[in-house]
């Protein structure tokens, strides 16, 4: 569900717009520790980091 942007490694979901065609990944990085680590809008419709895992 998650996919990294090429161009700037930034992480979203797989149905966001903003990110291309970037590259599938299985989960968030050790670095991503919360929501506000996550700076797209795709991420708005999760209320909470423990609803993405
Ligand atoms: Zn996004």
């Amino acid at each position: 569900m998650y996919t990294m942007s090429s161009s700037d490694f930034t992480v979203h979901t797989s149905e966001c717009d903003a990110v291309g065609s970037g590259m599938p990944i299985s989960s968030l990085p050790d670095e991503v520790q919360s929501l506000d680590d996550l700076d797209c809008d795709c991420w708005d419709v999760f209320d909470s980091f423990e609803e993405i895992e």
